[in-house]
């Protein structure tokens, strides 16, 4: 597998580049995009890829056979349209685009095309989730009651930009973490959430976004979910809770990219901590999306998953400014 890079972003500096080179080998990415020539040559020679420019019609007629997607939100999905028009595989980060009926746009013409089109929600490949998805489906905690997701983290520093001030480019704390949340409540409970309640705020982080947000979402099954997202905590510890009829499982800091944190299950018969696998989340995305690509199964969030995340950070928004009980719509999909 071939990749080009389309932005010269954090967060693939920080693991993707890795996680491709990891699945197909050190010559797995050889282009990168970014607005600025300059910028895309020094990303370029910083992290040994071949080729950097600007022009997205070069790069998409370059040698490779996927791209990764990771520019500011606002560009996912004329950059997911064109690579798709020049029938390249997709892996797109979260949030999907600025809208769901953009996404679902997406979606469809890489369906169409033929392609493998994929969402790169991380969480749902940690070892973590993956034990506590086990443990719910074998009925450990019987029938689910409720969920609590803790995601308020402390943004560092150097993500302090585009997220915190512009709201064109898709900022905001519902944008980037209740997409998130909702793909890792999708993941655990099997449904998709029919209505949501929210409250959002800004404690000065925000400029014209909101730095925080707190959402309850019913459930097909009668389950409540309730989670808390901000940008602005820097001491509290994220979390993962399910509650059912016969037990508890209390997950603590899983909220994370790392294969890090402490699984404990409480039942009548007492506390046990599980056992996880810690391998990179990152990289496990991208094998299962290398994998669909060769015919083998399907990546860890596809493209439908990927809307219906954002559908349910639409609702929630949507709820939050006008502080009614919102429907999800997932666009038909
Ligand atoms: P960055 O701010 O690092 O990158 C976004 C864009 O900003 C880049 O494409 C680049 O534009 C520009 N940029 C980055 N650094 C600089 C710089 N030093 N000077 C000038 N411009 C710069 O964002 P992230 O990497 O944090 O996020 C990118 C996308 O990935 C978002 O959609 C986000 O939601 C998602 N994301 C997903 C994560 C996950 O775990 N799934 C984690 C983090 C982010 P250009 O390409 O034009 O040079």
């Amino acid at each position: 597998m071939k990749w080009g890079l389309i932005g010269a972003s954090t967060i693939a500096a920080e693991r993707m580049i890795e996680a491709f080179r990891s699945v197909s080998g050190e010559g797995a990415v050889t282009h990168v995009l970014s607005s600025s020539p300059e910028r895309a040559e020094s990303y370029a020679a910083e992290h040994g890829i071949a080729h950097g420019g600007s022009d997205l019609e070069a790069l998409l007629a370059g040698d490779i056979d996927a791209v990764y997607i990771s520019t500011t939100n606002e560009k996912h999905f004329s950059q997911a349209m064109a690579a798709i028009a020049a029938g390249k595989h997709v892996l797109c980060e979260k949030p999907l685009a600025m809208t769901v009926a953009d996404a679902v746009t997406m979606v469809r013409a890489a369906q169409k095309a033929g392609l493998v089109f994929a969402t790169n929600h991380h969480l749902r490949n940690a070892g973590s989730h993956l034990a506590i998805r086990e443990a719910v489906r074998a009925g450990r905690v019987g029938d689910v009651l409720s969920v609590r997701v803790f995601h308020a983290v402390y943004l560092p520093p150097h993500l302090q930009g585009w997220r915190l001030d512009k709201p064109e480019a898709g900022g905001g704390v519902i944008a980037d973490i209740v997409v998130h949340d909702a793909d890792t409540v999708r993941f655990h409970l099997g449904e998709d959430p029919v209505d949501v309640v929210a409250m959002a705020s800004s404690a000065g982080m925000g400029k014209g976004v909101e730095d925080s947000a707190m959402s309850v979402w019913s459930m097909p099954s009668g389950a409540m979910v309730q989670t808390h997202e901000s940008f602005t905590h820097r001491f509290a510890r994220s979390g993962f809770q399910v509650h059912g009829t016969k037990g508890s499982i209390v997950a603590t800091d899983v909220m994370t990219q790392g294969a890090v944190g402490e699984i404990v299950l409480t039942t009548e018969a007492g506390a046990e901590t599980l056992p996880y696998d810690t391998h990179d989340l990152y990289r496990r995305s991208v094998g299962l999306f290398c994998d669909a690509v060769a015919g083998q199964g399907r990546p860890s969030a596809d493209g439908v998953d990927g809307v219906k995340s954002l559908a349910v950070a639409a609702a929630v928004a949507k709820a939050a400014e006008t502080g009614r009980r919102v429907a999800v719509d997932y666009g038909g999909i």
